[in-house]
């Protein structure tokens, strides 16, 4: 062959050669690419399918104490009442089912916002030892209705640096808990003191206690065990939630020891001063 022409085509040879490699390397970009997209899609997909369970679930929980009201508002309007005595009852159910709500709608946000990484946690100075005390007090009517024995040994004053309304709310949970989940005429302590660097709170009660199958699913969020079914029936299975989330927010634990039928210490450690607040 003419030297040139040679030449010519082993150019051409060689430019065939690297629009070919290029086309290869750009195939499997393709197809990683194509791999990813998938993978993204199938999350998108399973976020899908989390965010309509939550919905039906939230929707569910929200229809008991709407149906509650729009009922009683019914036999208000229809003046259904047999007394004076049965209309103030109805009514009073009516205001706890608002209650109820309400207190399940500020759930579901405060799960959302966790859930999307929306959750701040606000760090300032709290006294524990007030705290479960103010606590304590709102719950005066649950315990004196149910007429439980509340035992308290806390420390006089436990400061540590937190979100006083977040913490509050997880100690709401953890006594509302041990009180609802606790036979008549039984027994709750909740005791706080500081050790070393950090808080150690157990509240404990003497109550129905936590199934060994169950404990696993407690901090799931929706989560009620059986048993808490049959002796409370509007409970939402979020708190356990909320608290874990808030505890470990603040570098601390929670964790629980419980036997069925005889009773259950929720404990929880916090650091005096989480890492977190020394911004
Ligand atoms: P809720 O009390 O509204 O159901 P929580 O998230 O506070 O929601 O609790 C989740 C579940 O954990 C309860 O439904 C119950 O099964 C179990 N639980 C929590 N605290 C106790 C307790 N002190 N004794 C027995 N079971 C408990």
């Amino acid at each position: 062959m003419n030297p040139d022409l040679q030449k010519k085509v082993e150019e051409l040879e060689a430019q065939l050669k690297n629009v070919l490699s290029e086309q290869h390397e750009s195939a499997k970009l393709l197809i990683r690419r194509d791999l990813a997209l998938t993978r993204a899609n199938e999350q998108l997909k399973a976020l899908d399918i989390r965010k309509s369970e939550f919905i039906s679930i939230a929707a569910h929980q929200l229809r008991t104490p709407l149906s509650a009201i729009k009922w009683i508002m019914h036999m208000l309007l229809h003046d259904e009442f047999r007394d004076e005595f049965d209309r103030k009852n109805f009514i009073k159910k009516a205001s706890d089912s608002t209650d109820r709500l309400i207190a399940l709608v500020n759930d579901l946000l405060e799960v959302d916002h966790i859930q999307s990484g929306k959750y701040q946690v606000l760090f300032d100075q709290v006294d524990v030892t007030e705290s479960v005390k103010a606590v304590a007090a709102e719950l005066q009517a649950l315990v004196d209705a149910r007429k439980i024995s509340l035992e308290m040994d806390l420390s006089p004053v436990i400061r540590i640096r937190g979100d006083a309304v977040k913490l509050r709310g997880v100690f709401q949970n953890l006594i509302e808990n041990a009180i609802k989940y606790t036979t008549i005429g039984g027994t709750v302590k909740i005791s706080a003191r500081i050790e070393g660097d950090s808080v150690q709170m157990s509240f404990t009660d003497s109550g129905i206690g936590i199934p060994d199958s169950q404990k696993i699913h407690i901090f799931t969020k929706f989560f009620r065990a059986g048993n808490a079914i049959r002796v409370d029936t509007v409970g939402s299975g979020l708190g356990l939630f909320i608290a874990k989330e808030v505890v470990e927010r603040h570098g601390g634990k929670i964790w629980f020891e419980s036997a069925e039928g005889s009773g259950t210490t929720f404990f929880v450690t916090l650091p005096v001063a989480p890492i977190e607040s020394n911004v």
